[in-house]
């Protein structure tokens, strides 16, 4: 099946890195075609079900890829209108203007990126104000400057984690208010207000939000893009090869496979991808020719490689008093993201994580959980919980990679013990705290929305890096506008992009730099 219709623009991919893309060419009247290979995500009471979500993975992608050995996993990832940011935390953060330059780690170097956070960072103040970020700049000592301050206010804490800002503070610290993208009106008292579409429920991280009101690339970009006469979207379109003219300059033909089993081919003046780092760097390698052998604009040999995903780790502190926070994600420490008194290499960022219940503690934690409090039922232990989230920065390893074998399979090979030494400090440093901080425990939680027990490469929520943008074609797949060095209408806007990926949620930088994208094609366009 062949359409009819040339596009200007045909977007493969609607989350965090395409949903955001179609959102600013919408306004320009071309021709936009969005192609996304799930659907939209059911809205049903199961959204919201610790059960359905993280012991029965009812949402995952129900695909299998492999490691470095051959054994087969299940990654972390969401096929849907709005991609992965369906199922994110929401925490929007910006790189630190260092990230931007080369940094020396205990493990590696870090490169440098061919822009700076000067040329971004317009376009970060944009991505705040679009999805919604509620926060305080000025508050973090570690971040750069801003021209824009956030829109909206802090989403303010619940009283427990008021004490923990404070008791932190005393310790002389500099914890600062979460950036964090939902439609939250507050009262004065930091409640939802009756109109307010959020109400700061305790699922706001890993679940999708059942009344729509995190913001998201569906619920802030697609839906709102779709109401434009000259955007269209198909979804259960699984985009399986590019084809380009014989020079291979030219990106012709978008061959996908829809839901009703049939093939249909789509052509554009301009092609985005924008398929998640694995998938993207995927779908490049898939669409080799004889113009192209190695995959699709990858005469440098850098698609499919320099795989990050941030080293990370989830902890719970067992408070002595009970901890009845409902949204606990609001407070973050960055007082260690460029080293400490006794280590001069970065370590990284500490955020709280979403609530954890008994029902995702049982199902990742039972022997651990039972060890340590016999006494305490699960619905106890959930109770007295403060979870935190511990990130570190991997570095781009060039045999960190996505490969393909002879029947399609997706391989991922990944250095476990890559640049780790940083992210053992930083536990360090908070779990010598945590005891002044009124918590008699400290342990460590494989939490299921970052890691898998026993599986950790199957944790790639934050993947990045597949398909680098650089000034050097001998070095890099794309240039500094994200458009492949090799091929002319062809471009790259998701997280595969980044040289790096520093130590803070890779989300706002992979919106920021589709808002720059795109407003370099609305110029390319005319
Ligand atoms: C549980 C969880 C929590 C997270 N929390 C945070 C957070 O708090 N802050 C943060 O910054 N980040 C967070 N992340 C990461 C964040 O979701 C991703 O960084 C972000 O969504 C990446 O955007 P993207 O555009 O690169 O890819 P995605 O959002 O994954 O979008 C890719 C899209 O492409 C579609 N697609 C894939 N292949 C094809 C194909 N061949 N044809 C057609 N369509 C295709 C997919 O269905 C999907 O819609 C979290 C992720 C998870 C899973
Ligand atoms: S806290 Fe708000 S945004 Fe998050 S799931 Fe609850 S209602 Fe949705």
């Amino acid at each position: 099946m062949a359409d009819d219709r040339h596009y200007d623009v045909i977007i493969i991919g609607t989350g965090a890195g395409g949903g955001t893309l179609a959102h600013r060419l919408a306004p320009s009247g071309k021709q936009v075609l969005l192609l996304e290979r799930g659907d939209y995500l059911p809205r049903e009471r199961d959204n919201w079900s610790s059960t359905a979500v993280f012991v029965h993975g009812k949402y995952r992608a129900p695909e299998f890829w492999y490691d470095a050995n051959g054994d087969e996993f299940p990654p972390e990832v969401n096929y849907y209108v709005g991609g992965n940011t369906k199922f994110y935390g929401a925490a929007l953060f910006r790189l630190r203007p260092q990230d931007f330059g080369e940094i020396r780690h205990h493990g590696g170097i870090s490169p440098a990126w061919p822009i700076d956070y000067s040329d971004l960072e317009p376009w970060y103040g944009q991505a705040e104000h679009l999805y919604a970020v509620h926060g305080r700049h000025g508050e973090d000592p570690t971040e750069g400057p801003s021209s824009t301050q956030y829109a909206h206010p802090p989403v303010a804490h619940e009283p427990r984690i008021e004490r923990l800002s404070q008791d932190l503070e005393k310790q002389g610290l500099h914890p600062f208010h979460l950036p964090i993208g939902v439609l939250l009106t507050q009262d004065l008292n930091g409640r939802a207000t009756h109109d307010s579409p959020c109400i700061r429920c305790d699922r706001v991280d890993g679940f999708p939000c059942l009344v729509n009101a995190k913001a998201d690339a569906q619920v802030m970009c697609v839906d709102p893009a779709l109401r434009h006469d000259n955007v269209s979207m198909v979804t259960r379109a699984h985009v399986t090869r590019l084809e380009t003219d014989p020079s291979g300059r030219t990106v012709t033909a978008v061959v996908t496979e829809l839901g009703d089993g049939t093939t249909a081919r789509f052509s554009a003046d301009v092609v985005v991808v924008a398929c998640g780092a694995v998938n993207s760097a995927v779908l490049l390698l898939r669409s080799a020719s004889d113009a192209h052998p190695n995959g699709l604009a990858n005469g440098s040999d850098a698609v499919g490689r320099h795989y990050m995903r941030h080293n990370n780790l989830a902890m719970m502190g067992v408070s002595e008093e009970p901890n009845d926070t409902r949204f606990q994600k609001t407070l973050a420490l960055n007082d260690w993201y460029s080293g400490s008194p006794d280590w001069d290499y970065p370590l990284g960022g500490i955020q709280m994580l979403g609530k954890s219940d008994a029902e995702q503690i049982r199902a990742n934690a039972p022997h651990w959980a039972g060890r340590v409090s016999p006494e305490m039922p699960f619905t106890e232990l959930a109770r007295h919980a403060v979870d935190f989230w511990l990130c570190g920065e991997d570095l781009p390893e060039p045999h960190n990679r996505v490969t393909l074998d002879a029947d399609g399979g997706i391989h991922l090979a990944i250095d476990e013990k890559n640049n780790v030494e940083g992210l053992k400090r930083l536990r360090h440093e908070l779990e010598h705290r945590l005891g002044d901080l009124g918590m008699k425990e400290q342990h460590l939680l494989h939490h299921s929305i970052y890691m898998h027990k026993g599986m950790p490469i199957g944790a790639t929520a934050h993947q990045a890096g597949t398909v680098r943008f650089g000034s050097d074609p001998a070095s890099s797949a794309l240039d500094v506008n994200c458009r492949a060095h090799e091929v002319d209408n062809l471009y790259v806007v998701d997280t595969s992009f980044f040289p790096s990926i520093g130590a803070v949620n890779p989300s706002l930088t992979a919106i920021a730099n589709a808002l720059r994208v795109g407003d370099h094609l609305i110029e390319r366009l005319g």
